[in-house]
């Protein structure tokens, strides 16, 4: 059961996934999450670095579709820009809002990565569908909101416990 909350991988951003060897490997598809993930939880646009990197992906033909427990407002204010398809306030890490990312995506849970910045939601959920997962690092902290906040303790009682089993994943600092 622990073993859910453990990422296939474990990157520092987005920026860092080896995306190339990931497509060698038959993945085609990815379910990302939005807030800390992709953007700071306040910052509304992409920057051009993460345009850039989506439009690797998009010339790799992976297929992109932004799974966020957000608003509508939030995450079309996002991705509307991109041209991105969404699913807003998807109660992740419940398994109906990535099996509708999957068949939005028509795609397979394995060729299908999840990225992510929380371990209750992203990689918990992923996990249980199936999905590779990969967790990022939030990219600030400081503007999460109280349910986000209540996650992150959830999360330091999980990580104890995995680091306890030996099963936690090597930190770079
Ligand atoms: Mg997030």
């Amino acid at each position: 059961m622990i073993r859910k909350f453990i990422p296939s991988l474990k990157v520092q951003t987005v920026f860092d996934i080896p995306m190339e060897e990931l497509f060698r490997q038959g993945y085609k598809a990815v379910i990302t999450d939005l807030d800390n993930t992709l953007v700071g939880a306040k910052d509304p646009l992409a920057t051009p670095k993460l345009l850039s990197w989506l439009k690797e992906l998009e010339s790799a033909e992976f297929k992109v579709l932004i799974v966020s427990n957000n608003n509508e407002t939030r995450v079309a204010t996002f991705a509307n820009p991109l041209g991105l398809p969404f699913i807003h306030s998807a109660r992740k890490p419940r398994l109906s809002a990535f099996r509708h990312a999957l068949s939005i995506l028509g795609s397979s849970p394995k060729e299908t990565i999840m990225i992510g910045d929380q371990l209750m939601t992203d990689v918990f959920g992923g996990n249980r569908m199936g999905l590779y997962t990969v967790l990022v690092d939030p990219v600030s902290m400081a503007d999460e909101g109280f349910g986000t906040r209540i996650n992150r303790r959830l999360e330091k009682f999980v990580r104890a416990r995995l680091r306890k089993k030996g099963l936690h994943w090597e930190e770079k600092q």
